[in-house]
């Protein structure tokens, strides 16, 4: 399997490169982002097999159909150690609750982190300690966090051999329980600093320090964001494994309903349904910033300024472009990389927006790719959660219930909607008491982290300052 850019063309030929060579890096040099040559189709016989494997063992078979540089046996062996019970807390992984009828919640959110975000990451550290190693080189990870993002990735490579996390966050705008599960962290490699400004400024003094280029390349920085390819191919594994427990024989179909923010963990359904999952819809849930929601129904992309995007009570969808959508568009242009260049390049960085409604590509989103879309506000969401508990007696968090109220307005008659459920309530504490006048349920073994030891430097909104920081730190 090779990989491609999405703004590759004839004018700007692909550079075929191989899964661990894409593995370590972020954007394609031409500013595009990879994706597979193709996508590896699956067929009954492959499907009937699968459906009775463990959820590592369904990883391997996926994993394997686009890594083809990795020996299957460590390859493996690396799936084994990475989806346990231990780590995911059940022994499916990704188990499926029913709701009401024909609605499902499939939990993604019992590792480590309490957020989806855990069932790639995971994967991510296991990979990047196995490449690293395999290669002797070592990896310093700089990365901005709002919350979700910075504590999967500290928790998937505390203590990896080779790499070095360096986690911005904005001083004090975290939630007590998102600072008290990162900053507790002890491992040495693991390294939280606490910016003096606001989200915003972390991005910026991440930009400069990777424009730098000499520094990026003697201290070895890289990133974990959600563009990276192989953390969208371990999501692919979970529609599949929704898949089989949601139906019995092949012949059915699921929808699926995402709550979304980025693109990347619908975009991972987009590609389980371009391999042959028999998925009838995928609904793109969004808050009240709604990036995504417009786009699919009118065919404008129109990416906000940071002024225009809203702070809610769903902030890990609190987005102002999606950063995977790209994907998405170069497939729904036929992979025409020099136009989707056109759009993600040059419209947008002159206009700010690119609209499609007229090219006939677009109705395909809904037509042949089987898109479609819905929002979901700060009321629905107090309304949806205090329904949820009341009516099935089950907690859900504001991100999930986005989806749910979504997904409510897309059942279609004997096709079971498959919600993914991205967190658990206790991330969002506030919202819950605000909804349901009572404190989440907190899950074994968070008791009191609150109150444990805090590892944080603060420093404040200067780039020198954080090169200074990881130069001292690299040892
Ligand atoms: C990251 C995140 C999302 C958005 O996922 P994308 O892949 O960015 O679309 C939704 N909910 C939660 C809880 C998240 O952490």
């Amino acid at each position: 399997m090779h990989y491609i850019s999405t703004r590759a063309s004839s004018g700007n030929p692909p550079e075929r490169k191989r899964f661990c060579e894409i593995l370590l890096e972020g954007l394609a040099p031409d500013g595009g982002l990879y994706l597979p040559e193709y996508y590896p189709q699956v067929d009954g016989a492959m499907l009937t097999k699968w459906r009775g494997l463990s959820y590592a063992g369904l990883a391997f078979e996926v994993l394997s159909l686009y890594i083809d540089d990795i020996p299957a046996a460590d390859l493996k062996a690396i799936c084994d150690k990475t989806y346990t019970e231990q780590v995911f807390g059940t022994k499916e992984i990704a188990p499926l609750r029913p709701l009401e009828s024909g609605l499902y919640l499939e939990a993604l959110s019992n590792g480590p982190t309490l957020a989806f975000k855990d069932m790639a990451m995971q994967l991510l550290g296991n990979l990047f300690e196995y490449e690293l190693a395999r290669r002797g080189e070592e990896l310093n990870i700089l990365g901005a966090t709002s919350g979700d993002t910075g504590s999967a990735a500290e928790y998937a490579m505390r203590g990896k051999k080779g790499v070095r996390v360096f986690m911005t966050s904005p001083n004090g705008r975290m939630s007590p329980f998102q600072q008290a599960q990162m900053f507790s962290l002890q491992d040495k490699n693991i390294h939280n600093i606490a910016i003096d400004g606001v989200f915003d400024d972390c991005q910026d003094i991440v930009k400069a320090v990777s424009n730098d280029l000499a520094f990026k390349r003697q201290y070895k920085i890289g990133t974990v964001n959600s563009i990276n390819w192989a953390r969208l191919m371990a999501q692919v594994v979970y529609y599949f494994a929704g898949y089989f427990q949601a139906t019995t024989s092949n012949a059915e179909k699921v929808s699926f309903t995402v709550p979304s923010g980025n693109f990347g963990n619908v975009c991972a359904g987009h590609v389980a349904r371009s391999m042959g999952l028999p998925i009838e819809q995928l609904v793109v849930a969004t808050n009240e910033n709604d990036v995504l929601d417009e786009f699919f129904r009118t065919g404008i992309y129109r990416v906000r300024t940071s002024a225009d995007t809203i702070e809610t009570s769903s902030p890990s969808m609190d987005i102002s472009k999606a950063s995977n959508f790209e994907r998405f568009v170069f497939d729904l242009l036929g992979r025409d990389g020099g136009k989707t260049r056109s759009l993600f390049h040059d419209q947008l960085n002159s206009q700010g927006s690119f609209e499609l409604g007229a090219d006939p590509a677009f109705a395909m989103a809904a037509g042949r790719y089987g898109f479609v879309s819905g929002k979901s506000l700060h009321a629905d969401r107090l309304a949806t959660i205090r329904d949820t508990w009341q009516r099935f007696g089950t907690m859900i968090d504001t991100h999930t219930a986005d989806g749910v109220k979504v997904a409510r307005e897309h059942l279609q008659p004997g096709v079971p909607m498959i919600v993914l459920e991205t967190a658990l309530p206790i991330k969002f504490a506030a919202t819950i008491e605000e909804a349901l006048g009572q404190p989440p349920v907190r899950p074994a073994g968070f008791e009191g982290i609150e109150a444990l030891p805090k590892r944080v430097t603060l420093l404040p909104a200067d780039a020198m300052a954080i090169k200074q920081y990881i130069a001292e730190n690299v040892h």
